[in-house]
């Protein structure tokens, strides 16, 4: 049974038609419309699947030796989400287990790994299953107490589903033998389709740095209030979020800052805004470059301050490293996109992924990108054109085959 993509594209159809409604995909996870989804997938691979302690979905092909190439994705999506986020990467994945199969055992171990709640739409905690397996789960404390919209507990909810919260990070030992991690997805983003390009090889995701910036003057009356005397501390908020523009600009192609949200208070039309609050994100592949652009906002920030007579305070809300994919399993997917479609590109990462998680925690990984259509996702409106989802699942059959045999030669 040779490989064929479009019973992959097809396999998509059929999912979104099971799950999704006329908003989009709703397999969102710890619902019953996510173990609908989990059921038709396992219906579709011809192993066994395990279930590990965080939830996650697991088929192994055995191999001549217990060193293990995994394939992973998200079958979980958002709310009104997207057809291909994450479906594409499991569903790929299983028509690539269904060639190894046919073959018989594979130099190495193949498995391919659901992962259980990517998105974290429920309980606002993405990667739920890829960290718990990578040992890098948040403080379990603070999982315990977040509920769902409705006041439902967290860990209410995953014991419905089979799942111990205090048990969830002996999910570990599922990456012991694991020596590479691929996983093919979709770019939620403009870059490819910008370069009339299939498929690109990412070379990692962008460290990110998430602060809140506050701005301090003085309500005073809209009236009676001169404009040569006042402190407006939304002024600040404005240059600030003007200027972030330029700081990501001159730090280079791929650096990102957004300025997400401001709240002002008292929020009257009435009065001069006494407080700002802003919500900071800025993302760059480089730790020294992002690092910089940190501090370039911050001196922007005191010296928009000083010039408008009001405060600034800074307090950091969240920071990961960016992560660095591995050199080897770059070449290699290089290669097999070079193979397939005849050139090949390479691309950071803005949105975390689950091979962040598998990468922190040692595991060479690497991950494919396919153009997105117009850059959208996490809306009905993502999409992809059907020959280049062919050829996305052309290019991980032909990487998964390139990395057994690079793990077994490292054996
Ligand atoms: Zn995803």
């Amino acid at each position: 049974m040779p490989l064929d993509p479009s019973r992959t594209v097809a396999e998509l159809h059929e999912l979104q038609e099971l799950t999704g409604d006329a908003d989009g995909a709703q397999r969102v996870a710890w619902t019953d419309t996510w173990v609908r989804a989990k059921d038709w997938l396992d219906e579709k691979v011809p192993l066994e699947a395990k279930v590990d302690e965080a939830g996650n979905q697991w088929w192994t092909l055995p191999g001549r030796s217990e060193k293990a190439v995994l394939i992973g994705g998200h079958i979980d999506s958002v709310p009104n989400g997207g057809w291909l986020d994450g479906a594409l990467n499991v569903v790929a994945g299983v028509e690539v287990m269904r060639r190894l199969v046919e073959e018989g055992k594979p130099a190495a171990t193949v498995r391919l790994v659901n992962w259980a709640d990517e998105e974290g739409a429920r309980f606002g905690r993405s990667l739920f299953g890829s960290s718990a397996a990578a040992g890098s789960m948040a403080d379990q404390d603070e999982l315990r107490s977040r509920k769902d919209a409705d006041g439902n507990a967290l860990p209410d909810v995953l014991a419905e589903h089979g799942v111990d919260l205090d048990r969830a990070l002996e999910a570990r030992k599922q990456l012991e033998n694991a020596a590479a991690y691929l996983e093919l997805h979709i770019e939620q983003g403009p870059v490819l389709e910008s370069l009339n390009l299939p498929l690109g090889v990412v070379l990692g995701t962008f460290g990110v740095e998430r602060h809140l910036v506050t701005f301090r003057g003085q309500a005073a009356h809209a009236g009676s209030t001169p404009m040569d005397v006042r402190r407006d501390a939304l002024a600040g908020a404005a240059k600030l979020e003007l200027e972030i523009r330029d700081i990501a600009r001159a730090t280079g192609d791929d650096a990102v800052c957004t300025m997400g949200s401001v709240v002002t208070k008292p929020g009257i039309v009435t009065s001069v805004v006494e407080t700002a609050e802003c919500m900071l994100d800025q993302r760059n592949l480089d730790a020294f470059a992002l690092g910089a652009m940190l501090e370039a906002a911050k001196n922007a920030s005191e010296r928009i301050a000083k010039g408008e007579n009001i405060e600034v305070e800074w307090e950091r809300i969240w920071q990961i490293e960016p992560i660095l994919f591995d050199e080897n399993l770059i070449q290699l997917a290089d290669e097999a996109v070079q193979e397939v479609a005849g050139i090949s590109r390479r691309l950071p990462s803005g949105p975390l992924h689950d091979a962040a998680e598998v990468s922190r925690a040692g595991v060479p990984t690497v991950m494919l990108f396919v153009q997105s259509l117009r850059g959208l996702s996490h809306t009905k409106l993502e999409d992809t054109k059907e020959a280049d989802l062919e050829l996305a699942v052309r290019a991980l059959d032909r990487l998964a085959d390139r990395t057994i045999a690079w793990v077994e030669s490292r054996a």
